[in-house]
């Protein structure tokens, strides 16, 4: 099985009716032929890694590879070349790392607007993540909510990855008491980046 790699698509084909095969000197038994090749990766084409090509002579069989080729055929085949197009489909790969690029984008502003809407409206349940003195994270979540004041139970729990916060916050690992911070703390500490991202269910 044969994960990545690179396979060439066959583009176009034309016979030389004035050149001669330089094996056999047959004139007309030429035929030109330009492949373009792509990189794949899991079956799937992932962009075009450049055109090559050939002249197969239909009398004597034998092969040349565009590189090798001489005057005057080299031209011709240049021109053929140049006048194949490759198929689209040789940029799928690239197409769809654009299109997931650009749906994690989205996601992930969709995710920044619910933040800020949940931080301007807290509730009860809500569980901030925050990063402590020492560089660790951990969670609190909102008990009650007063005209000026918002109170959070803590979790007895921290974690040194950020990203494994959400191992810790299970509702058996928040503490029974609780603290009132006012609401203009908490902004500030939202402000600075010290409490980072809410959760809400
Ligand atoms: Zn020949």
């Amino acid at each position: 099985m044969i994960i990545y790699g690179s396979k060439a698509v066959h583009l176009k084909s034309e016979q030389s009716k004035t050149s001669i095969c330089p094996n056999c000197d047959t004139q007309g038994s030429l035929v030109l032929s330009v492949y373009r090749k792509h990189a794949h990766i899991f079956w799937t084409p992932l962009f075009p890694l450049g055109k090559k090509g050939m002249s197969h002579c239909q009398h004597c069989q034998e092969v040349v590879e565009a590189k090798k080729l001489q005057e005057p055929i080299k031209g011709e085949y240049e021109a053929l070349k140049n006048e194949a197009k490759g198929p689209l489909w040789q940029f799928a790969g690239l197409a769809l790392i654009a299109v997931f690029i650009s749906f994690i984008s989205i996601e992930s502003g969709k995710n920044e607007k619910l933040k800020v809407q949940y931080f301007s409206s807290p509730q009860i349940g809500d569980r901030y993540h925050y990063k402590d003195d020492i560089g660790s994270y951990s969670t609190l979540i909102i008990t009650s909510i007063s005209h000026d004041s918002i109170f959070f139970s803590p979790n007895e729990y921290v974690i040194n990855k950020v990203s494994q916060i959400y191992k810790i916050d299970k509702p058996e690992n928040y503490s029974e008491m609780s603290f009132g911070l006012s609401k203009l703390n908490v902004k500030k500490m939202i402000d600075s980046g010290d409490i980072f991202n809410v959760k809400r269910d």
